[in-house]
């Protein structure tokens, strides 16, 4: 249940709102935070006592109340039917045109990433990625360049005038990368470190969150639920393949959550075709594959020089495939906006197949 409150509510009318909710006294969790539906108290239906529910509709600082059955409260589509937008600078995640962002996965030195961002904005990225502290599944492996590179990346997104995103590990980094990066990316690992989520959370920058290696869509949004509920609303979900049997690719790319999410969940979503695949041929296909399924855009690692890149060299593309998929992107894309006004057969005008007409046909 979420209970949006009266723009203008008295803080005493808060803490009177907070001691009706709070039942056991220990769900301390129960406090107003802002969300897309403005500010809010959320509680699990199950923990709102007989009575409670009437007395809160009469209250005079609550403007509405939303019952929502999933678990996830302020993720819900059912707290906001609009897609939030995430803005960082004059980017817009989910206002309709695909957004992408590229770069490679590591930052290796201040020429490389200088050179790829060169590269991205020349191919019409919109934002540069680079990793400084990597999540690297040997610690015999280049774990990145540490600060020195996150400033690296900082310099060359302002020189490139691209916003950047960066990967932030531990909670007591939160700050340092947030002073540096536009937006933060919680990798797939830690997905569910939940001080991380909460941190980051708090630190007033758009959060990246990635889909676990073996996450359940329900627990990626749980995760975004911890990030929401310190009041941060700009939270963009990245699906970046989940773990299967199969070996031939290094993940799968579960395109099923796409437009499932869209009927789930008010967030934009981002799919990473780098990391989904793990080969770089893939990238393009499949890329192209998610913007037409519905995606708000990508995030891909491109390298001036794969080959010789320090890590997921494989699955980075070059600077021509990124022109190929930003511009494949737009068209697919401006496709399927165009024929969603085609007339339907039976002549009056409706969707056909824009990512919002599969939406509506998802039935959950
Ligand atoms: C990355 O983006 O470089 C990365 C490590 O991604 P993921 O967390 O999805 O593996
Ligand atoms: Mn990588």
């Amino acid at each position: 249940m979420v209970v949006v409150l009266r723009e203008g509510a008295t803080s005493a009318q808060r803490d009177e709102i907070a001691r009706m909710l709070r039942n056991p006294p220990a769900i301390e969790y129960i406090r107003p935070v802002r969300s897309v539906a403005g500010e809010v108290f959320c509680v699990p239906t199950s923990a709102m006592r007989p009575g409670v529910r009437a007395q809160l509709a009469r209250h005079p600082a609550v403007a509405r109340l939303i019952p929502i059955s999933t678990s996830y409260q302020l993720a819900s589509k059912a707290l906001s039917p609009v897609k939030t937008r995430v803005k960082v600078g004059e980017v817009v995640f989910g206002g309709g045109d695909p957004i992408i962002i590229a770069g490679p996965c590591s930052v290796e030195s201040e020429e490389q990433i200088f050179e790829a961002a060169r590269f991205a904005r020349g191919a019409g990225a919109h934002l540069l990625r680079g990793g400084a502290f990597k999540p690297r599944t040997s610690p015999y492996s280049f774990q990145g360049l540490g600060m020195p590179g996150l400033e690296m990346l900082a310099r060359a997104g302002a020189a490139s005038g691209l916003p950047i995103v960066t990967e932030v590990m531990e909670p007591g980094l939160v700050g340092a990368v947030a002073a540096l990066a536009d937006v933060l990316q919680i990798g797939a690992r830690n997905m569910q470190n939940y001080p991380l989520l909460r941190t980051a959370g708090r630190s007033g920058r758009p959060i990246l969150l990635k889909r676990g290696p073996s996450a359940t869509i329900e627990e990626w949004l749980l995760a975004a639920e911890y990030i929401l509920a310190e009041g941060n609303a700009n939270v963009i979900l990245c699906e970046r393949g989940i773990r299967s049997f199969d070996t031939m690719t290094r993940n799968v790319l579960d395109l099923n959550c796409v437009p499932l999410l869209a009927s789930l969940t008010h967030l934009p979503v981002l799919v990473d075709p780098s990391h989904a695949t793990g080969m770089r041929g893939l990238v393009l296909p499949m890329g192209v594959a998610a913007i037409a399924a519905g995606a708000d855009g990508l995030i891909v690692e491109m390298h001036p020089r794969p080959d010789e890149a320090l890590s997921d060299g494989d699955q980075s593309i070059d600077p021509a495939t990124l022109r190929r998929l930003v511009h494949q992107s737009r068209t697919v894309r401006a496709a399927l906006r165009e024929s969603a006004s085609l007339p339907l057969d039976d002549g009056s005008a409706g969707p056909l197949v824009s990512p919002d007409a599969i939406v509506e046909s998802v039935q959950i």
